[in-house]
């Protein structure tokens, strides 16, 4: 049997040893292997055929530690729910390891649901099969929209059940991410006030994330505007695609702006800014709309770790902080309104553009328009004033589009560009698919049942969301009344 050779090069693991918690991962009873993501295992420079091997299976589950990993356990602390949990930590994820992908990006290779660690306290450090499914095709199917987000290399089921409401089959989810660290990394360190921790820790993030930042005269300073961009750019993507990731739990956010931790997290059927789903969000806190306004604050915890590096006076410290996050939300209005005059069409800007974008949206809000499918019949619609028939179908009132159509018309008229060439940039930007929520509830209850054929029929149609896929069209459907996701759990 060939072994499976991972060029590992580790530099989490070389971080002082209060940063985590050197642990193997658990063996697991009989592993089987669910899917192997072929593209992403080639791009990090791995063999798809012997990962997919029994030698392979076995490093995927957790049975075999490869050569050069260094296992462990991150630690991290956070805000949940608005609350301070000074511990937390990589309770049932273990880092393998990091390699350098084909673009030279050095990658984080974790499995999730790989058996306890000294942070699982009452956890079982376990995943049950319908979370890592989960995970594995919304992530996917993020990276395939174009947005930011850690990856899914495979998932592989355990032969054990998992304790949950009911007893489900367990899996172990094989996830690559641009790194771990979060904005609760950062927290841990300032609560158990470590400054030399957090001065490490923000040099491991520059290298690693934020290089340009070095040569600056300010690094630390510039670290901070540098995470408050691309999260800014990265929830505007979230709205333009109808996601709400569920619970923005300050251990949830990234510092490398990828999306990451996909637990309840859902997608919008029809358009509504107050939208909640995840069951365990019962004050609306992680709503769609208020995911901007929850980054900020995230972010503004991330600055409070960092103050003691932003200046030597405490007084020009918090106004240097201060100042960084005040670049948030014109960064964020900025992202978000560009994107949405894509999703319109418009290639040129104009003052009015942004009362036009409202306006729809309240009236599709007003009207339950299905937000994917109101605008990708916009772009037919932009070339083909017949078009506009298959738009207002989607409103409860089609007279509450006629109304704003006859203003997007008007607008487009003072645009460059040819109605086809509009039409194909305008479906470049709004999806036909997206992870429909009832779409992925329904894998994980037939994979659950024994049928792995539907999961990999939605990763397939997901893999190409902007193309026209005749032979999938239903996949591009909202739910009828009955299949409606009204709660989504992790
Ligand atoms: P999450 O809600 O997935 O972001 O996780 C919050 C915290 O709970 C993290 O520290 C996780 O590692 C921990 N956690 C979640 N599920 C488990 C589990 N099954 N066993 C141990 N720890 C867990
Ligand atoms: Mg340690
Ligand atoms: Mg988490």
């Amino acid at each position: 049997m060939t072994d499976v050779a991972i060029p590992f090069d580790n530099t989490y693991a070389r971080l002082p040893d209060r940063f985590f918690a050197r642990v193997d991962p658990t063996p697991v009873a009989a592993p089987a292997l669910i899917a192997l993501n072929r593209d992403l295992a080639r791009r990090l420079r791995l063999d798809p055929d012997r990962l997919a091997g029994p030698e392979g299976i076995a490093v995927l589950a957790g049975n075999r530690v490869p050569a050069g990993a260094a296992p462990l356990a991150a630690a991290y602390a956070g805000h949940q729910f608005g609350q301070p949990v000074p511990q937390l930590g990589d309770g049932r994820a273990i880092l393998l390891g990091e390699v350098t992908d084909r673009d030279g990006v050095r990658r984080d290779i974790q499995l999730k649901g790989s058996g306890p660690t000294p942070f699982s306290r009452s956890g079982d450090g376990r995943a049950a099969l319908g979370p890592v499914l989960r995970e594995y095709v919304v992530s996917e199917a993020m990276a395939a929209l174009g947005i930011p987000t850690t990856r899914a290399l495979a998932a592989v089921s355990t032969g054990e059940t998992v304790r949950r409401e009911r007893p489900l089959p367990g899996a172990v989810l094989t996830r690559v991410a641009s790194s771990h660290v979060r904005v609760g990394t950062f927290q841990f360190f300032a609560f158990r006030r470590d400054p030399e921790a957090l001065r490490e820790l923000a040099d491991y993030v520059i290298a690693r994330h934020y290089p340009e930042a070095a040569a600056q005269e300010q690094p630390y300073r510039a670290l901070l505007a540098g995470v408050i961009a691309r999260q800014a750019d990265l929830v505007a993507r979230w709205l333009l695609v109808g996601f709400i990731h569920g619970v923005m739990n300050t251990d949830n956010m990234s510092v490398a702006g990828e999306t990451i931790d996909y637990g309840p997290c859902a997608f919008l059927d029809a358009y509504d800014p107050a939208a909640v789903l995840s069951a365990i969000d019962q004050l609306g806190r992680y709503a769609y709309a208020n995911q901007p306004r929850i980054a900020h604050w995230n972010l503004t915890r991330l600055a409070e770790t960092l103050v003691p590096l932003l200046a030597t006076e405490a007084d020009e410290a918090v106004a240097v902080a201060q100042d960084a996050l005040a670049a948030f939300a014109p960064r964020f209005e900025e992202a978000y309104q560009a994107g949405l005059r894509g999703k319109l069409g418009l290639l040129t800007a104009r003052e009015e553009d942004v009362a036009l974008g409202q306006d729809l949206l309240d009236r599709m809000a007003a009207n339950r328009a299905d937000f994917t499918l109101t605008f990708r019949d916009l772009a037919a619609a932009a070339a083909d004033p017949s078009a506009h028939a298959a738009v207002r179908a989607r409103f409860d009132d089609p007279a509450a589009y006629d109304a704003w159509a006859t203003r997007w018309t008007a607008r487009l008229a003072g645009e460059p560009g040819e109605p086809g060439a509009r039409r194909e940039a305008m479906r470049a930007v709004n999806p036909a698919y997206i992870p429909r929520n009832h779409r992925v509830e329904a894998v994980i209850e037939a994979a659950i049942g024994g049928d792995l054929g539907p999961f990999h029929e939605l990763l397939a149609v997901l893999a190409r969301p902007y193309q026209d896929q005749p032979a999938h069209a239903r996949y591009a459907e909202p739910p009828a009344e009955h299949e409606r996701v009204r709660r989504t759990f992790c």
